[in-house]
């Protein structure tokens, strides 16, 4: 099947008691076994190892990425199970530019269990190459990364760290299944934050880690996943299976807007510089091209000429677009990263994030235009 008919059709066939077309949620912590307390094939024991809602999401959210998928209460929650695979003593390499929790989680929690990391350009592989020591048993990828849209060559990646048996994560929260397909290309874990495109409504916090079926990292993630007991709510599974039906469509036009609005800012004066790796002055966009099918995503950012204070201005000034931290869904979000990142920030103080919505792509540009005007 296509993306457009798995995103509406994998998961949940109509229920063959009562008919219902819609999947129902499924509120019970637990399920009758059989006699003599046998358990009951195709039913769930308990709902924090498995539910109905749960299952269903994540066989829709594994055909998305093309292997199994573990549903997660949060993208961070996805993220620790991906270090929980390693063990103390491992070094983890990750990008420089990066969603920050990422590595605050290595800085403030693991630091204590014995994981050590290294940042480095991951879109250059002889960084990579110098930062590998005997212990590097992860790299972690976020391509287009946070905020600053670095592309990394996914394929170069894995093949170097295939040949050195490192693990290679994928933070595909970006880019999406729509526009890239990182275990296609050799990658061991995908991690997503699903509170962004795939929920898309900024009323969801989920996360989920896809992996290759049945393989020995499928294991490790789900044993995570149901003993540690970080899983979504049956609600919560409900609501992401049903955004999850119109993904592949709002990803599109994302997308379209995405790149009308960068080619936009990229010719206004008060704008220094477009991060978004589907201009083609970008960069990335030779590397992203090869990748990235079907479009660049929605995410940009732009540094603003007149430092921090004109930054904050524009972002006040903004009538159609909010200004709130997170990403990836309907409506148009802008993010001074400097601010909501806090004191540890590695991002530049004139970078304004924008998260590009599915509003009428003229609105959007009217709402810059006149807010740059006001400041
Ligand atoms: N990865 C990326 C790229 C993100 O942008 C975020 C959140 O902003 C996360 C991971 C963390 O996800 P969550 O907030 O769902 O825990």
């Amino acid at each position: 099947m296509k993306i457009e008919t798995t995103s509406i059709h994998e998961g949940y066939k109509p229920n063959q008691g009562n008919g219902s077309v819609a999947q129902p949620i499924v509120l019970s912590t637990t399920f009758e076994r059989g006699e003599a307390g046998a358990f009951v094939e195709g039913r769930d024991i308990y709902s924090r190892a498995s539910n109905p809602n749960r299952r269903a999401l994540e066989e829709k959210l594994g055909a998305l990425e093309g292997g199994e998928a573990m549903a997660f209460s949060s993208g961070q929650a996805a993220t620790m199970s991906i270090f929980h695979a390693l063990q103390s003593g491992d070094h983890v390499m990750l990008p420089d530019d990066i969603y920050y929790g990422t590595r605050l989680m290595l800085e403030s929690l693991y630091g204590r269990w014995g994981l050590t990391f290294s940042a480095v350009n991951t879109s250059d592989l002889n960084e990579i190459k110098a930062a590998t020591n005997v212990n590097t048993k992860l790299i972690w990828l976020e391509t287009p990364s946070n905020p600053q849209l670095k592309v990394a060559d996914i394929q170069l990646v894995t093949d170097f760290a295939k040949k050195n048996k490192i693990l290679v994560a994928c933070d595909n929260t970006w880019s999406t299944p729509m526009f890239t397909r990182p275990l296609s290309m050799g990658v061991d874990f995908v991690m997503h934050s699903t509170t962004k495109y795939f929920g898309g409504h900024s009323d969801i916090i989920g996360g989920c880690v896809v992996v290759e079926k049945g393989s020995e990292m499928a294991v490790k993630i789900r044993e995570f996943q149901t003993i540690g007991g970080a899983v979504p709510s049956p609600f919560d599974a409900w609501l992401l299976y049903r955004s999850l039906a119109t993904f592949p469509m709002r990803m599109n036009i994302h997308a379209t807007n995405a790149m009308a609005l960068a080619t936009y800012l990229e010719a206004h004066s008060m704008v220094e510089k477009v991060h978004y790796p589907g201009l083609k002055t970008n960069e990335y966009h030779e590397v992203a091209a090869r990748q990235m099918t079907g479009g660049f995503g929605g995410m940009m950012s732009i540094l603003v000429k007149g430092g921090s204070e004109a930054t904050l201005k524009l972002a006040s000034a903004l009538k159609v677009v909010t200004h709130a931290t997170s990403l990836g869904s309907v409506e148009s979000l802008v993010d001074h990263r400097f601010t909501a990142e806090g004191v540890h920030s590695k991002s530049p103080e004139n970078l304004l994030r924008i998260s590009v919505g599915i509003e009428n792509i003229e609105d959007i540009i009217e709402d810059f235009r006149q807010a740059f005007e006001a400041i």
